[in-house]
């Protein structure tokens, strides 16, 4: 048992989210618990990790004749205890209480936030696919104390909890600490007795973390002589035909800190003018933290095996769901992490990596084989919105993108449409690629808007990305064919023959002028134009840009984040040849009280079909009324 210097121990609650996410922990329903030894070991190895990078300038770190990195896991069955050591960088005592007393990983307030909102079987659940680190400790204890000493510091402390909303912190006596680094005890709950067995134990540890680059000793009980159960060597640099699916899949979880499987794994060695291996994952779920603005790319750099860092930015931001890692042979060691960002060799990692981790999803994409196919669809599924963020931001390889890019469109029914399918179904004389973009795909698909493209034939991609209003406004074609909007002018409709069966489009009758004339009046400054419609067959009406205007979906989004001053006035376009502007038509000039009434009430139809309120919800209401009351009998 460990034993603590005079000083009293001083008590601290935990930060607020802490105190949730132990809550969580404490009393988990999840059954596999033994994850919680994955979580320590792939701390304790990241400890080994950093002394390893630090010693690179400071060499005196690794004083001592335990200089070679390792992870000692030590059981004690009498006193189900069970304690992992690393010989790492350690913590002094204000380190342990920001690391281990708030949050800072990513995507873990996300995390709390969705599981405290869900039910207790989709709870257990989420914890599966999430990594959630030390905290995970007491699915399995009620107690856990972490000894720890900074390396190259001659003091230590102590941390110590049971998870109830407030920890301790107090100086140790050195001799009570590790020489160098953490020792993390568990004081096990009676049902979790198993981990402080030897078999359960290393068969855990053998599956979860046998790839860990830093070798693993078990010692079965206190006294005993550690055995090592895990060489340490470095999974990336065997060949890949002698590493096993599942050893893949170990080592992306230990990696990743997710607990899904990969959908895709890229693993090869570069050899050239620069030489570097590469393992690279696809993960199959969605992280948290996807579109968390502060997201960056987890692809870690090593050079020759030492871990440098995890921001080198070797993938653009658009690929920043890949994990895994880059091993370079070049890259100078003893370089600082800053130097690394502007060095030659890095940029050519980066393009080399970018390229063919994007050739590789290609491959997928195409392939023939339906299983694969339906793997891409997956993958696009879950990563094909930020994929898309490179359309406007990496013009290099805007054709790439596009090829990788699935669309739904009114062609595409459940499934999903490539460029090449769009190409594939282009209509006679069609010089444009046609979409709509909007939040909301139902809507988007009955738009009036599309009216004039169906009868024709025309595919139209259906745009419901956030991201979508941007890149197909940043001057994008495909096969020397613009990207148009739906709703900018006509639209040239007028070139493209109507499927059979379509009447074509007649011009307005005198009184349906005079009515489209007296709307025009009516509405006055609210619309920058009012006239009949080419495009539409089914509604009454509809709002388009101007001709040579923005789209207005991202008109909107651009008002409403204050980028533009106002949106501009859309244009209301009435359909001469519906049945209801026909009648209104022969009204002539009597009745002009109900001819007002319908001019407002088409318009903010008009409106709603676009997902915005009537201009003026009283107004419309009473509208409303006065329509329905003349009706009634
Ligand atoms: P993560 O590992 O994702 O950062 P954890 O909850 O697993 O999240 O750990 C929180 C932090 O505690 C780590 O980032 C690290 O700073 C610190 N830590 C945990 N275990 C150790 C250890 N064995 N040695 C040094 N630091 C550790
Ligand atoms: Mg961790």
């Amino acid at each position: 048992m460990t034993t603590v210097t005079e000083a009293a121990p001083e008590t601290r609650p935990f930060e607020a989210d802490v105190a949730k996410l132990l809550q969580l922990m404490v009393h988990s329903i999840y059954s596999e618990k033994d994850i919680f030894l994955r979580e320590l070991i792939s701390n304790a190895a990241d400890a080994c990790e950093k002394l390893r990078y630090d010693a690179l300038s400071d060499a005196g770190l690794l004083a001592g004749d335990d200089a070679q990195p390792r992870i000692t896991v030590t059981l004690d069955a009498d006193n189900r205890r069970l304690t992992v050591e690393d010989n790492g960088i350690g913590m002094g005592e204000v380190e342990l209480a920001e690391a281990l007393g708030t949050i800072a990983r990513s995507g873990t307030k996300a995390f709390v936030e969705r599981i405290a909102a869900s039910k207790e079987a989709e709870g257990a659940q989420l914890i599966g696919q999430f990594g959630v680190g030390f905290y995970s400790a007491f699915m399995v204890a009620d107690r856990v104390e972490v000894a720890s000493r900074r390396a190259g510091a001659g003091d230590a402390a102590l941390w110590a909890s049971d998870g109830q909303g407030a920890y301790t912190i107090q100086p140790l006596d050195p001799s009570e600490a590790p020489a160098r680094g953490t020792r993390v005890t568990l004081h096990l709950k009676e049902d979790a007795a198993s981990f402080a067995e030897a078999y359960t134990v290393e068969r855990t540890i053998k599956t979860q973390s046998g790839h860990v680059p830093v070798p693993i000793s078990l010692k079965d009980k206190p006294d005993a002589e550690p055995r090592q159960i895990a060489d340490g060597a470095a999974l990336w640099t065997r060949p890949k035909a002698q590493v096993t699916g599942q050893e893949y899949a170990d080592f992306y979880q230990s990696v990743a800190g997710q607990y899904d499987t990969p959908a895709l794994t890229l693993h090869y060695r570069a050899e050239g003018l620069n030489d570097y291996s590469v393992l690279a994952f696809v993960p199959e779920t969605k992280p948290f933290d996807l579109f968390d603005p502060d997201r960056a790319g987890r692809l870690k750099l090593y050079v020759r095996r030492v871990f440098i860092t995890d921001e080198a930015h070797i993938l653009p931001r658009y690929l920043r769901f890949v994990r895994g890692l880059v091993d370079s042979d070049d890259l100078p060691l003893n370089v600082s992490r800053e130097m690394i960002q502007e060095s030659p060799i890095l940029a050519t990692i980066q393009k080399g990596v970018t390229n063919r981790l994007l050739s590789e999803l290609g491959k997928l994409a195409g392939s023939e084989e339906e299983s694969e196919a339906e793997r891409y669809q997956k993958i696009w599924e879950n990563f094909g919105p930020v994929l898309k963020e490179g359309l406007y931001e990496d013009y290099a390889r805007r054709e790439t993108l596009l090829g990788l890019a699935r669309f739904k469109s009114t062609a595409s029914g459940a499934g999903w449409r490539s460029m090449t399918d769009y190409v594939g179904a282009l209509k006679e004389n069609q010089t444009a690629i046609y979409y709509a973009v909007g939040a909301d795909l139902d809507r988007l698909a009955a738009s009036p808007q599309l009216e004039g493209f169906r009868a024709r034939g025309i595919e139209v991609l259906l745009l419901n990305d956030q991201i979508d209003s941007f890149w197909v406004t940043a001057g994008v074609d495909h096969d020397g064919k613009p990207f148009k909007s739906v709703t900018q002018g006509l639209a040239d409709l007028g070139l493209i023959p109507l499927l059979e069966g379509q009447a074509p489009a007649t011009p307005a009758s005198d009184d349906v002028a005079g009515f489209i004339g007296f709307v025009k009046q009516t509405l006055g400054d609210a619309v920058a134009d009012v006239r009949a419609s080419e495009r539409l067959t089914e509604s009454a009406v509809c709002l388009v840009a101007s001709d040579s205007g923005m789209d207005r979906q991202l008109e909107r989004l651009l008002a409403a984040s204050g980028r533009l001053p106002e949106a501009a006035k859309p244009i209301l376009e009435i359909n001469p040849r519906h049945e209801l502007i026909v009648r209104l038509g022969a009204l002539g000039e009597t009745d002009e009280g109900l001819r007002e009434d319908a001019a407002h009430l088409l318009f903010d139809e008009a409106r709603i079909a676009d997902g915005e309120p009537p201009a003026e919800p009283r107004a419309f209401a009473s509208r409303l009324a006065r329509v329905i009351g003349r009706a009634l009998p």
